[in-house]
Formats: structure tokens, sequence, C-alpha cells
């Protein structure tokens, strides 16, 4: 490719909307082009890295067992009936009509409709594992798109999935996923780290998220630098509370009103209105509520808190017989604590600042100054701090101080069980005859997320500096002055040579000044540069500059190949 003839426009400015670098710099160096909130263009250069990171996708996927699929985009509501997840899933689903009034979304994902095609299908337990996947766009209507491809609306997912007879060979193929994910990025030669994740409303079985390590990252990971532990901090676990706080105050009886609302809690424990508060409020059946206050930004630990509440109401529901005939209530709850029976989860961040209270929802049973280690019966409940994980915490493994990292989720696997195909009916026969439901998992990457990623761990204050195997060319040969015919035949003849071993080049013979195409060359970060000028013509002198180190060689026309390779 020519540089003459490539729509790459560069820019010198920052657009004022792009916060992050990545952003910044993708706009920058003509890789896309906004067309509205969270939807962007692939400008040439862009889509040859989305094309490069796909590869390497796809041989990896491959060489696991996975084969490729293409499904639409647009969903049928059926589907999504059949699975309970029309209703479930909120806004983020981008939902339509056809003219003849049926329901459609855009696929989020696809889980519904993969499971649909192989129900009929795969009828016995010789066709299985079967891996199908595809890599496709997908349409989330994210509450606030941002940061250019980190979080948009239509960005492409790799997603595969994986069917097996029993729990065995579900492992089995996560386990394969996980390996061949740990091959991707590795490939793409990016720093990453897979760090067990809370898989949230998919529910049941294990979870990871591959996280490229970057400071503009919205994972807050913790890791212990003695043992392999690594997990999000929406999932990393505390010890239990085992000991009394020290400064805890006497427990105190206190008269509430009997119907909890935000308000009335919130006057009640006195929280001050110029902190940042958010309250969620979940109606968990027909006269209970329970309710949670977050203080400063906790957009994530409101993640945390939700699945771990979610997971304690489940535990109560299940007990709730037990409970009332051992005399207890089962709806002990507050606005901070939830008792009921097994368990209590207190959010620690706020025990620091407020007295714990919990209490059933009924007047005169709440207590104030609840300090669960010592007020209720250790043995028969275990505490949980619901406060995100901190620097210096125990390793939940090896009790070794975790320490704190930041990282960007660019995949994430799950095993799903029998989730989907129990709702769907996609069944098969066993060895015995029997019919069973197969057992699923579920294996995303985010393309062009995963392009963002590789940017933000990899700039410097010129531009890009792109791993070699995602760039969108490996090198670029520079006619210094392309007005001359002897510079511009030089440069032609190292593209060439360069073309033919294989090497992924540019020429650049722009009619523009050198220290515009070396800007330029930099901003766009082409792994290797090679410089021809005068030097060259008149001397074989080929100049090789290599873009991550800034090192600079001098090579003949005989042995340059072999640095450039
Ligand atoms: P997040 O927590 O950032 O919202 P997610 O957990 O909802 O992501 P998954 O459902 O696990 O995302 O989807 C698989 C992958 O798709 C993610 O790991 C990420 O790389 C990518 N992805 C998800 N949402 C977006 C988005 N809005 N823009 C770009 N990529 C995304
Ligand atoms: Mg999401
Ligand atoms: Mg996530
Ligand atoms: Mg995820």
């Amino acid at each position: 490719m020519r540089a003459s003839s490539l729509y790459a426009p560069t820019l010198r400015n920052t657009p004022a909307e792009a916060e992050i670098v990545s952003h910044q710099l993708m706009y920058r160096a003509g890789l896309i082009r906004k067309v509205a909130g969270g939807m962007y263009t692939f400008l040439p250069l862009g889509w040859r890295v989305i094309r490069k990171i796909e590869q390497i996708i796809r041989e990896e996927m491959d060489a696991a067992g996975g084969q490729e699929v293409m499904m639409p985009i647009l969903q049928p509501a059926e589907l999504w009936e059949e699975s309970g997840r029309w209703a479930a899933y909120g806004d983020e689903m981008m939902r339509m009509k056809d003219r003849h009034g049926r329901n459609f979304c855009l696929g989020p994902t696809h889980e519904e409709m993969i499971t649909d095609l192989v129900r009929d299908e795969v009828r016995s337990y010789k066709q299985l594992p079967l891996l199908l996947y595809q890599i496709q766009d997908k349409f989330r209507d994210e509450r606030r798109p941002r940061f250019g491809l980190m979080r948009s609306r239509e960005f492409i997912m790799k997603d595969l999935y994986s069917f097996d007879k029993d729990v065995e060979g579900m492992n089995a193929s996560y386990q394969k996923m996980y390996d061949a994910y740990t091959r991707i990025y590795n490939r793409m030669g990016l720093a990453f780290r897979p760090v067990e994740a809370d898989n949230g409303a998919i529910g049941g079985g294990h979870s990871h998220e591959f996280t490229v390590l970057a400071d503009a990252g919205e994972s807050n990971i913790a890791y212990c630098p003695h043992c392999d532990y690594a997990a999000s901090d929406e999932k990393a676990e505390l010890a239990p509370i085992s000991a009394p706080a020290e400064d805890a105050l006497p427990l105190e009886k206190v008269a509430t009103p009997g119907t909890n609302t935000i308000e009335s809690l919130c006057d009640f424990l006195k929280i001050p209105a110029e902190k940042t508060i958010k309250a969620v409020a979940y109606q968990t059946d027909a006269d209970e509520l329970v309710l949670v206050f977050l203080l400063g930004d906790h957009e994530v630990n409101e993640v945390k808190v939700i699945n771990q509440i979610a997971g304690a109401l489940e535990l109560r529901m299940a007990d709730e017989a037990a409970i009332r005939a051992a005399g207890g209530c089962p709806g002990f709850m507050g606005p901070i604590g939830i008792k009921n029976g097994t368990r209590i989860l207190v959010d620690a961040s706020v025990m620091e600042l407020h007295n714990a209270v919990t209490g059933a929802n009924e007047q005169d049973v709440h207590y104030k100054n609840v300090n669960p280690a010592r007020d209720f019966d250790a043995a028969a409940i275990t505490v949980t701090d619901l406060r995100m994980v901190r620097e210096g915490d125990p390793c939940p493994h090896c009790g070794t101080p975790l320490k704190m990292t930041r990282g960007i989720e660019a995949g994430q696997v799950f095993t799903l069980g029998t989730k989907y195909s129990a709702a769907i009916g996609a069944t098969f026969l066993d060895e015995q005859g029997k019919e069973q439901p197969l057992y699923m998992g579920c294996y995303g990457i985010g393309v062009g997320r995963t392009m963002a990623a590789a940017i933000e761990q990899n700039n410097d204050a010129q531009g890009i500096v792109w791993p070699r195997a995602i760039a969108p060319y490996e090198v670029v040969v520079v006619a210094v002055n392309a007005k001359k015919d002897d510079q511009l035949a030089y440069a032609e003849a190292i593209y060439e040579e360069c073309q033919a071993a294989h090497i992924d080049t540019l020429l650049d013979d722009r009619k523009e000044r050198a220290g515009v195409k070396f800007k330029d060359c930099d901003l766009i970060g082409y792994p290797v540069r090679i410089t021809i000028g005068p030097k060259a013509v008149e001397a074989g002198d080929i100049e090789v500059k290599v873009r991550k180190t800034g090192e600079v060689y001098h090579f003949t026309r005989e042995d340059y190949l072999a640095k450039v390779r």
C-alpha cells in the first residue's frame, strides 16, 4: 500500500470529547471516526488492526476445536421469551418491531439463538463436545457509551459457545478456552491477567475475565504477589469478619417506622445529604424491602452488593421454612445488614461511617450499633464484609497481603451449566439412552475493546506503539523526499523486497515534508520505520528505526531485511 493513496486522515489536535488516550489516538491516527454516540466507522488502518486481531482469535479458536458460524444480528423476541430474558434483559437490549408488529432485538449476545440452533440437531452424546463461534457485531444500548471503542453501543465480539454432555466435559471445554485466550493475548503481545470474575446475572459455575493491564481500565484487580490468586474487586473475597471492632458502641434497641422507606431510613440514619448517596432498594417479595446505602463513588460496589444480596436472598428463601420453625424472622434485614439466620452481610465501608443498623421491616425490632461478630452467634452465622477489597487485605488463598492494579476487561469466559439448554429444551441422549440437557459455556472477546486496550497499554507522547502482531502495517518505508525520483525509486525497491519477504509494508511516498511524515509514522505507530534518504541512494546506507525503543540502526542493502523481519 502507498500512503499517497491511503485514506488515513491524521489530526494534530485531540477532539474534545475523547477523554482517554486510546480514543484520542485512534482519532488522531485516522483509525476511526464517530457516527453517533457509541457508534464508529473503522477507517482502513483501524480496520486492518481489527482484522489482525480477529485472525489471531480465529486461528486459536479453530486450533481449540471451534467451528466458525455466522448468526443473524436481528433476533426474534420468541427465543428470548423462552429463556426469560426478554423481560429480564433491561434497557441495554435494543428492541424493535417489524412491519407486521413482531418484536425483535439487536443481539446483545447469542446464547438463545445458538441454543435454538442445536436443539433439534444435536441428538446424541456422540456429537459432543461441540464448539461453535462467530465474530460479529453486537449491539448494547449502553447507559453511558464512552471512551471510544472501549464502551460503545455497536461493537465486534467473538462469541464461542460450548456444548458438552456433562459437567466434566463442560469444565474441559472451559479449560480449552481459558488456554486459547491465554495464547491469544500472548500472541497479541499484551500484558494481561486472567482474574476470577463474578458471573453476575448468568449465575452458577465459574468465570474469568481476561484483563489487559492499563491505568485507564475500569476493573480493579486484586492479585497476590505470592500465589497465583487474582480476582476482580467485584469478586475478590474478603476474609470473614471474626472479631468485633474495638471501638464498637453498645448495642441499642431503637424505634423505627414500621415501613422503611429510603427517605425514612436516610433520615433515621442521619446520612448527610451532601455525601454522594446511592440508595438501592430491592423488593424481595410482597412485604419486604431491602435497602442498601452506598456512599461515595460506588458504581462498582453497587454491582458487587447487588450480586451478593441476590446470593444471600436465594439462601434466605431456601432457608425460610427452617428459620420460621426456629422462631426466627426470615425478613430480618436492615439498611446495611441482612440477617437471614445463617449469614449477615455487612458493608463495612458504611459501618466505618455510621453505626450499623439491622432489623426486620417491623416496628421496634431495629438495633443500632450492631457489631455482627459480637452481637450474633458466631457459630450460627458468617459475617461477610461487603466493602471492596483493598491493597493489603489478606489473600484468601495464602494470606499474603494483596496488591491492586487496574485493567480492562477484554474478554470473559463462563460456564453456564444447563441454564439455557433446560429453558430452551436443548437435550441429547446420553450413553444410557436417557435424555439430558446440554452443558454449556460461553466465551466472549471484545475485538474493538481489545484494540483500544492495546493502545492504552502501548503508547507514548508521540502516539501509538503497536505490538507487531496487530499493527496496521509492520513496516513503513519512508522516502524522505519523494519528489526526488532516485529516492522514491530506491524506497519502492525496498518496499518491494519487504513485501516479497511477506512483511506487511506501507510505502510512504507522499510528497510531504519529511518531518510531517515522521510525525505521522510515530502517531500511527508502525513498529519499524525504514528511512530512505540521500545516504541510501548514494552509499546504500539503510536506516532502520524501532518505534518502541527509538533505537536507530544502519544497515546495508544486503543485511537490513534480517533486522526488519
Ligand atoms: P462490561 O463489564 O465492560 O460492561 P460485559 O461484562 O458486559 O462488559 P460481556 O458480556 O462479558 O461484557 O461481553 C464480552 C466482551 O465484550 C467483554 O469482555 C468486552 O471485551 C466486550 N464488550 C462488552 N460490552 C462492550 C461495549 N459496550 N463496547 C465494547 N466492547 C464491549
Ligand atoms: Mg456490560
Ligand atoms: Mg463485565
Ligand atoms: Mg463480562
